[in-house]
């Protein structure tokens, strides 16, 4: 569909078709009903965004590493997906400090043993990472002085927040508001999954029931404005107009966002996104199968072969994803790859002989706004609706009290979702 014309007609239109997209048109569709119109606009050549897998020769090569949390799988469960795949085992993993490898600490039992700790800090950490106190009043403290106030060395600061920042993307703990991340390892804490296929295997299934309910998806159709507040209108880059009663902006970032609305934005400060560099490997044989997953602990790197939990690649073959988050100290893209070059080294000598296929992402955004001390951690973040704009919505990894990364994603696509159906 192309140039001016008359507008086209929706109930709904649902901008951006990645996780948070999908699950809001599917919740969108299956609450307003048959005989809805809903559209679902991707600007991209498919849909996915950032949960995208490729598939290499059947090896499953997701955008850097992914564990699954139980929060999003009991929503996507709730949607009618199912989510194959398995949970890792943490007892064998390693932690890498001054170069070397040592029996890690990322499970319970492993972490009481570490010899990098004293038995006191051991314990400390092991009190502070099973959250027993609970997490009274956290919002609004930056995590680097919750550490400081529970744990009794900088030792067992930096070796709790190496197991905290696996599952939160934050290089250094200042960088994030510790009841956002207290409450999000109290769900990792639940468990996560490996997913069979990688989370295209969440995205297929996802496209399925949004059809099944009648969505309508359009890839390579890019929105460049949304006007007006009770019947909003949208442009697309071809000049088209869509008129809906309500709008859902899904997964677009704060700042795109209100682009988008030609809004000035929020009156606080922004929140700031995390980067991660990812090294995304594939091999037909793994040369070292003890060696599969490893914390750094005086720097931010983390290796972890996923094909050891989910069906990922072909029999024989491996999937591996090696990360290192940023954490503010500005190395370049060489030195980076170079050191996750030395990881593999290090866990899986010969593994260029084996090499299949790799991808580096020297800079991706693993979240578009981190919940800050500053920013008022989770209850800082604003909610689905804008104001002034009544038929105008936003959900994403930035939006509403509850979650991290996927978590929040699927959490505000259901609260955009219902508001928007509200309107039909
Ligand atoms: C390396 C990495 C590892 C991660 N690991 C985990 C993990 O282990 N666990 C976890 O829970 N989360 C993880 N995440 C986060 C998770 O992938 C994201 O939170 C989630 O995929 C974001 O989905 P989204 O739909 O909000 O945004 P996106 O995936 O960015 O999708 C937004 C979509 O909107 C489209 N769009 C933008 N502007 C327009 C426009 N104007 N018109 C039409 N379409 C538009 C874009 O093309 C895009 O497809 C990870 C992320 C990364 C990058």
């Amino acid at each position: 569909m192309t140039g001016a014309g008359p507008d086209e007609r929706a109930d709904a239109v649902v901008v951006g078709a990645g996780l948070t997209g999908l699950v809001t048109a599917v919740r969108l569709a299956r609450t307003a009903g048959p005989g809805r119109r809903v559209l679902l606009l991707e600007a991209g050549g498919e849909p996915g965004g950032r949960a995208r897998t490729t598939d290499h020769r059947g090896y499953r090569l997701g955008l850097g590493p992914r564990a699954l949390y139980r929060t999003t799988r009991d929503e996507l469960r709730a949607l009618g997906v199912r989510v194959p795949g398995g949970e890792p085992d943490l007892s064998g993993s390693l932690a890498l400090r001054d170069g070397a490898l040592h029996p890690g600490y990322a499970a319970p039992g492993p972490l009481l043993r570490t010899g990098l700790l004293a038995p006191r800090e051991r314990l400390a950490v092991a009190r502070l990472l099973a959250l027993s106190r609970g997490r009274p009043n956290l919002a609004g403290t930056d995590a680097a002085r919750w550490l400081a106030d529970r744990l009794p060395t900088e030792r067992a600061r930096e070796a709790a927040f190496a197991v905290l920042r696996v599952s939160a993307y934050a290089g250094r703990p200042e960088m994030i508001d510790a009841g956002a991340l207290a409450a999000h390892f109290a769900g990792v804490r639940r468990g996560v999954t490996y997913v069979d296929g990688g989370w295209r295997t969440l995205v297929d299934a996802l496209l399925g029931r949004a059809r099944a309910l009648g969505v309508e998806t359009r890839t390579g159709c890019r929105v460049t404005a949304v006007e007006g507040g009770a019947r909003p209108r949208l442009t697309l880059a071809d000049g088209h107009g869509i008129r809906a009663r309500s709008v859902v902006l899904a997964g677009l970032p704060q700042r795109a966002a209100h682009r988008l609305l030609d809004e000035p934005g929020p009156a606080g400060p922004p929140g700031r996104p995390l980067h991660t560099a990812c090294l995304d490997v594939a091999l037909s044989r793994l040369p070292d199968p003890r060696r599969t997953l490893v914390l750094g602990v005086d720097e931010p790197l983390y290796l972890s072969v996923a094909s050891q939990t989910a069906r990922l690649a072909p029999d024989g073959g491996a999937v591996l994803h090696l990360a290192r988050y940023d954490d503010g100290s500005g190395l370049g893209a060489t030195e980076v790859r170079k050191r996750l070059d030395e990881l593999l080294d290090l866990c899986q000598p010969g593994w260029r002989e084996v090499l299949v296929h790799e991808r580096f992402l020297p800079r991706i955004t693993t979240m578009t706004a981190v919940p800050e001390a500053r920013t008022g951690g989770l209850p800082g973040r604003p909610g689905p609706r804008v104001p002034g704009r009544p038929g105008v919505f936003v959900a994403g990894d930035w939006v509403g009290p509850r979650g991290l990364l996927a978590d929040a994603c699927v959490l505000s696509g259901a609260r955009a979702a219902e508001e928007a159906v509200a309107r039909l």
